[in-house]
């Protein structure tokens, strides 16, 4: 990734930084590849609700997957139309199920009976009747993180399989109700493609139990959770969307009409993103040097919530033009009063000064969304590549 480093030295610091360009080019390369198999692509807004961002990928015809009701109106300002809307969550408030109904979204990606009694109820007393998904946890590792693992039966998501026969009994029974697909999502990060195959033979299979009790869905949705590379953003600044649908579809048996639904949310917007910070100091100590950044964990989390990786570099030194220098190892920290406060422990860079510009690279999903105000610091602004 290029960065227009002379335009960086007249913004404050920390920030987020978006490259437009590589944003809508992987969001078109992913909207083509699906498109050559019919399948409807659903962005999870949860991982970036940038407005601009969120513009264009509603005006390239994506829908909005949103687990908040606040999102779902976030999604509908910016432009996404009400239909291509699906509400998901384990917990949604009555508040939350009346404003969707209201909205004529397409669909509630429900997660047991009791919500759904619960939106039958509500859906009744506005004599509106609603389409449902059943998000059913398919037991299936995704072999990523533990804390970015859903759809094991140890998790809180979704209808276990045990239940799942007498879930769809009672629920065709509900007046106010119509289940129109069924939904998975495994996890988060995945980067193997099995847990996916897997996936596929799941769904084929309980979609020969489901038959038999009468029930076909007119839409399969299989969740987001393909992952990015954090470890080299620059051989590989956008997914192989091509083989990954191929695969899905040499594996998943849809019914004639029915229609395959995906949420990805990490793999459009992980890679456009940058935290961009200044050394404030360096710490050159017996044992350990350290470089502290002006950005912290209240900029980007990820590192202190899961140990995630981010690649980090020192952008003035690789804009410098100097070729040869002093390799040093640092633990890369914020400036926030907690010891997780840490981005990178032994991060080979070039020798550091207070001053020079680091880029956190890989950091467009789950990045500027879970920011906070701990320590009462302020929230990174964002700058995109297109108006600097
Ligand atoms: C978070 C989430 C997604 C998006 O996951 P990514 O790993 O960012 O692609 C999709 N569907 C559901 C239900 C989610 O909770």
């Amino acid at each position: 990734m290029n960065f227009p480093i002379e335009k960086f030295k007249n913004i404050a610091t920390p920030f987020y930084y978006y490259d437009v360009e590589l944003f809508e080019r992987t969001a078109k390369t992913m909207k083509s590849e699906a498109d050559k198999y019919g399948y409807v692509l659903h962005y999870a807004v949860k991982a970036n609700t940038n407005e601009k961002l969120l513009r264009i990928l509603s005006s390239m015809g994506f829908g909005a997957d949103c687990v908040s009701g606040e999102e779902v109106k976030h999604a509908i300002d910016c432009g996404f139309p009400k239909s291509g809307i699906v509400f998901a969550g384990v917990g949604k408030r009555d508040d939350e199920i009346n404003f969707c109904i209201d909205a004529d979204i397409a669909v509630f990606n429900c997660e047991s009976e009791q919500e759904i009694e619960v939106i039958n109820e509500l859906a009744q007393a506005k004599g509106k009747r609603v389409n449902i998904a059943l998000r059913i946890n398919p037991e299936i590792d995704a072999h990523t993180h533990e804390h970015l693992t859903t759809g094991t039966i140890e998790d809180k998501f979704g209808i276990n399989l045990w239940q799942l026969e007498s879930v769809v009994k009672k629920v065709m029974q509900m007046d106010f109700v119509e289940i129109t697909g069924l939904h998975f999502h495994i996890g988060s990060q995945i980067t193997e493609m099995s847990p996916f195959i897997l996936l596929c033979l799941k769904v084929n299979e309980l979609q020969d139990m489901l038959e038999k009790t009468g029930l076909t869905v007119k839409h399969i949705n299989i969740g987001g959770g393909l992952g990015v590379d954090y470890e080299d953003p620059d051989q590989n600044p956008i997914p192989d969307f091509a083989g990954h649908f191929a695969t899905i579809n040499k594996y998943i048996k849809l019914r004639s009409g029915q229609v395959l639904h995906k949420e990805p949310g990490r793999v459009i917007v992980a890679q456009c993103g940058t935290l961009i910070s200044k050394c404030l100091y360096t710490k050159e100590l017996q044992k350990k040097n350290f470089a502290i950044l002006d950005a912290g964990f209240t900029d980007l989390i990820r590192p202190a919530l899961y140990g995630a990786y981010h690649k980090i570099e020192n952008l003035t030194f690789a804009y410098s033009g100097i070729q040869e220098v002093r390799q040093l190892k640092y633990d890369v920290v914020g400036p926030v009063c907690e010891s997780s406060d840490t981005f990178g422990k032994d991060v080979l860079l070039p020798r550091t000064r207070r001053g020079d510009v680091f880029a956190i690279r890989t950091a467009g999903a789950y990045g500027e969304v879970m920011a906070s105000r701990y320590n009462l610091r302020t929230l990174p602004k964002a700058y995109y590549s297109t108006e600097l």
